[in-house]
């Protein structure tokens, strides 16, 4: 079954970090959205009090962060967006950034970002457990739950077969940068080899499947049995890379 959706009544990163019982729903929180603090559009559980405070601290300077990153997409995107109307296509995309947003919700992640027909989230950031590359894994699964049924039943007869049609996830875990980067067009993400490894992994991720780099299928604690070891070739990497598919 897909994870129960359940908002905090209070910003959690207030919360966790400072004490602070700032109120997010129900008759508690209307003096606080009197000021504009209310549910981030990133994460419901943390205030854009939270996100104003990361942004201010990254400004000027970017900063470290062990985390996971999960990278999402629609397989076979540019085949249906020709075929398909855009009515559909945009139908689909929020169906897509919907559910991607209430899995990475239910294990505390940040959608950091939806770009065409994939998703960018971050877990351990501001949220912080110390199984983040778990509980990566888990919206993950989540996703592919939520999405399976659908993208089998909508997506046929776009010039695509069953086999062809799906998401693909891929995760990866480390030190990355967290930051405000861009002159022109400034954006608060995470950069670095970890995010481009997850974003590679999901590139050859089967339609369905979901890629672990090694480095977090060894993050896993319990250790998942359920993944396959594969090596795979990702774009700009020399030599087959080891990675856990399922
Ligand atoms: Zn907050």
């Amino acid at each position: 079954m897909a994870a129960q959706v359940v908002h905090a009544t209070i910003c959690r990163g207030c919360w966790e970090q400072l004490h602070l019982p700032i109120a997010l729903r129900g008759p508690l929180s209307a003096p606080f959205r009197v000021f504009g603090i209310k549910p981030s559009g990133m994460n419901p559980n943390i205030c854009t009090l939270c996100e104003t405070m990361f942004e201010l601290v990254m400004k000027r300077k970017a900063i470290e962060i062990e985390a996971t990153i999960l990278f999402a997409d629609i397989r076979g995107y540019t085949t249906l967006s020709q075929a398909m109307e855009p009515a559909a296509l945009s139908q689909l995309l929020n169906f897509f950034y919907d559910e991607c947003a209430t899995a990475v919700w239910s294990y505390d992640g940040l959608l950091n970002k939806t770009i065409g027909d994939s998703i960018l989230a971050i877990f351990n950031f501001p949220l912080r457990h110390a199984a983040h590359t778990g509980r990566a894994l888990s919206a993950a699964r989540d996703i592919q739950e939520r999405c399976h049924e659908r993208c089998r039943k909508e997506l046929a007869g776009y010039g695509l077969d069953q086999s062809e049609l799906g998401i693909g996830i891929g995760i990866d875990c480390g030190t990355m940068t967290f930051g405000e980067f861009g002159t022109t067009h400034t954006e608060l993400t995470a950069v670095g080899q970890v995010v481009n490894r997850a974003s590679r992994l999901q590139s050859v991720a089967a339609p369905g499947e979901i890629l672990l780099s090694d480095k977090a299928w060894a993050a896993l604690d319990p250790p998942d049995t359920a993944l396959q070891r594969r090596e795979v070739v990702l774009k700009g990497y020399a030599g087959p890379q080891v990675a856990y598919a399922c």
